[in-house]
């Protein structure tokens, strides 16, 4: 049984204790990097994984997420996976791609993702509105758009979550399940970012806790300047090491 009353309550504390309002669209991944020793890690997982929790000794938690999959799709990724941190008992999760598949719990953990990152009165405003724009009180796919453009979800988390509004019927839902947005959404005047995996070079990354403590324990002098180093390569992070090329420097601004 999936109890949606309790899951969208609880996205909604989850929202208040991060320091969130109860309605505006996120930025899940800075959120993230704001939590206690929580290490994050950006790493393709393959074709049928979105991400995974480990839970350690002394809250020392790890959340990985699936970058080859879609900004949007990973952004949802993370609010699933905040769900196992936080709500759930098991230490380890592996989580499948498919949204609402599955045992219980994984399919409480993308309903919670989608009340975290869509709050209901939010998207209920937002979709009434437009839907009243049409004779029939539908959304229209270019709706179905501005609404994931706004909340910055995938396309098909959009669709689901919807479908459980008045204003998207099923056999409509189903059928935007299956049409491809990229380039709909361009021709909108929006950013396709949304809709592709991260770039080559931000596929492999570490951040939070693990890089900090790499930087307490060469501070206390408990390893050598190699060591430490050797910490930063194995996460994925020669930036640190050897600076990053690609974009010239800090910049102040
Ligand atoms: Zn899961």
């Amino acid at each position: 049984m999936i109890d949606y009353a309790g899951l969208m309550t609880r996205a909604a504390m989850l929202r208040k204790n991060l320091g969130e309002d109860s309605s505006s669209p996120i930025d899940i991944f800075a959120m993230a990097q704001n939590i206690d020793k929580l290490t994050i890690v950006y790493y393709p997982l393959g074709e049928n994984l979105s991400g995974m929790c480990i839970k350690g000794q002394e809250d020392n938690n790890l959340i990985a997420i699936n970058s080859s999959m879609t900004l949007g799709r990973q952004r949802f990724s993370m609010a699933h996976e905040f769900y196992h941190l936080f709500y759930d008992d098991n230490m380890i999760s592996v989580c499948a791609k498919k949204i609402d598949s599955g045992k219980d719990t994984e399919r409480s953990a993308d309903m919670f993702a989608s009340y975290f990152l869509m709050p209901d009165a939010a998207l209920q405003v937002r979709a009434e509105s437009l839907a009243g724009e049409h004779p029939d009180n539908e959304l229209t796919i270019n709706d179905v758009i501005r609404v994931e453009q706004y909340f910055g979800v995938s396309h098909q988390a959009a669709v689901y979550r919807l479908m459980h509004t008045p204003y998207l019927s099923d056999s409509r839902g189903n059928a935007f399940l299956t049409e491809s947005v990229r380039s709909r959404a361009e021709t909108l005047g929006y950013s396709s970012d949304l809709y592709r995996p991260s770039p080559e070079g931000k596929k492999y990354m570490t951040y939070g806790n693990y890089i900090s403590q790499a930087e307490q324990v060469l501070e206390q002098g408990l390893v050598s300047e190699g060591k430490y180093e050797e910490l930063l390569m194995d996460a994925f992070r020669s930036d640190l090491v050897y600076g990053d090329e690609t974009e010239g420097g800090d910049v102040l601004d």
